[in-house]
């Protein structure tokens, strides 16, 4: 596989958050996924709120093997009409998806580490601010930690590096179009 200059300087990595009620904030890490591994560097998404990912990113995920691993951590949404999972399965759902991030993060074999919705499970209080706070703070330096999710706790936004809130000016659901496929799933 050709891939670019491995000859390149040494890296570092930065904390990189990306919130706000905008789409593009999964969107923008599966970018950054998709640079990285143009190095040939690892990518692990770890995914903390179940059924957020789409078909077509699963999918795309699988043809960027063995550079991209994804892991489905979460238990699915939380306080849905209908679901029936207590908040502590979320929880410790969210609890063992912070643990194999952290594990990921250290392992040595990943550049990237994307955790997807972390920040909207911590919103939800499925995980201590200071377990968050820890990881971010524990990070290997050639490591680039990505937190999504809207509503970043302000201890997260200062901890990072790099933030950047979608804010959203149009979208095509407030105008009852549905999910588009290529676009959204
Ligand atoms: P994407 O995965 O497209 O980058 P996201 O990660 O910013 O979106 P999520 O909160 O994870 O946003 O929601 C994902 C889904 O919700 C996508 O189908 C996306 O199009 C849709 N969505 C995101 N923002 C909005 C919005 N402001 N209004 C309506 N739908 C939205
Ligand atoms: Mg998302």
């Amino acid at each position: 596989m050709s891939t670019c200059s491995a000859a390149s300087p040494p890296t570092h990595g930065l904390v990189i958050v990306y919130t706000g009620g905008g789409k593009g904030k999964t969107t923008a890490a599966l970018g950054l996924a998709v640079r990285a591994i143009g190095y040939d560097w690892h990518v692990c998404m770890v995914q903390f709120v179940k059924g957020t990912l789409r078909s077509g990113e699963i999918e795309g995920i699988k043809r960027l093997a063995p550079n991209f691993e994804l892991i489905v951590a979460g238990e699915g949404f939380v306080g849905v009409p209908g679901g029936k999972k207590s908040l502590e399965v979320h929880r410790a759902a969210a609890r063992r998806a912070l643990e194999i991030g952290r594990e990921k993060m250290l392992s040595g074999k990943f550049r990237v580490v994307i955790l997807d919705e972390i920040n909207y499970a911590l919103s939800l209080a499925l995980l201590e601010l200071k377990d968050v706070l820890d990881l971010i703070r524990i990070r290997p330096p050639q490591v680039t930690l990505v937190l999504t999710g809207n509503n970043a706790d302000q201890k997260v936004i200062e901890a990072a590096d790099l933030v950047t809130e979608m804010k959203p000016v149009k979208h095509p659901f407030e105008k009852g179009v549905p999910a588009v496929r290529g676009v959204d799933y």
